[in-house]
């Protein structure tokens, strides 16, 4: 007989109205999929978007969000979630809502500083991008297909101050755009996240802020800075 030599830690999304949890596989993101966010981070909004990702770990609901170290610009990206509930690879647009469990919102945290330089070196992200606890998200909500997810008011605020507001459907990749394009480079599985963008206004954090963001129809993020 054979066992673990350690028991496994599996990462856990909680779904809204559930007592079942949603086994976290992988977290991909979508970057540069807001055009005002492409242009503010000082590239040509008519370039494509793309992917990187962050480790299932990330991802928490936790209400107390530690200051990482080794950064002086630690911003925050308000995000629709995406919660893939079946798998499948080089999936139709048209198709591409039946693979999708449920939504959420979440927070891509990011060392921006560390981001820069790695772009400026040509680099990989995961310093920047792919930190400890950097994926805070709500609940997931299961909603029906035909839910109007494009029309629903993105935004973030910090200590009552708006900072980011948009609507889904500026995305320059709608949802099942994201899918279809992801599922040409990997075969997505149930407990996969897409962490699908984030429109203009991001910025930096400091400890004791207070952050709250929410997706209208989805779900809202309430959040401490430690
Ligand atoms: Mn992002």
């Amino acid at each position: 007989m054979t066992d673990y030599i350690f028991k496994p830690n599996i990462p856990v999304a909680k779904i809204h109205n559930s007592n079942e949890l949603f086994p976290i596989h992988r977290v991909f993101c979508v970057g540069r999929n807001y055009a005002d966010h492409a242009i503010e981070m000082g590239h040509d909004h008519r370039e494509p978007p793309f992917f990187f990702m962050k480790p299932a770990h990330a991802i928490n609901h936790n209400k107390k969000h530690p200051y990482p170290g080794a950064t002086n610009n630690y911003h925050f990206e308000m995000e629709l979630v995406v919660a893939i509930g079946s798998s499948g690879k080089d999936i139709s647009v048209s198709s591409a809502l039946d693979y999708v469990l449920g939504y959420a919102c979440g927070i891509d945290f990011t060392r921006r500083d560390l981001q820069q330089e790695a772009k400026n070196k040509g680099r990989p992200w995961e310093t920047g991008k792919a930190l400890d606890h950097s994926g805070p998200i709500s609940e997931l909500v299961q909603l029906p297909k035909d839910f109007p997810i494009k029309d629903q008011i993105i935004r973030l605020e910090v200590n009552g101050e708006e900072k980011q507001s948009s609507t889904v459907g500026h995305m320059i990749w709608s949802v099942e755009e994201v899918i279809s394009h992801l599922s040409s480079y990997f075969e997505l599985q149930q407990g996969d996240l897409i962490f699908t963008g984030t429109p203009a206004g991001v910025g930096p954090v400091i400890i004791g802020d207070k952050v709250f963001g929410e997706v209208s129809g989805v779900g809202s993020i309430e959040l401490e800075i430690v």
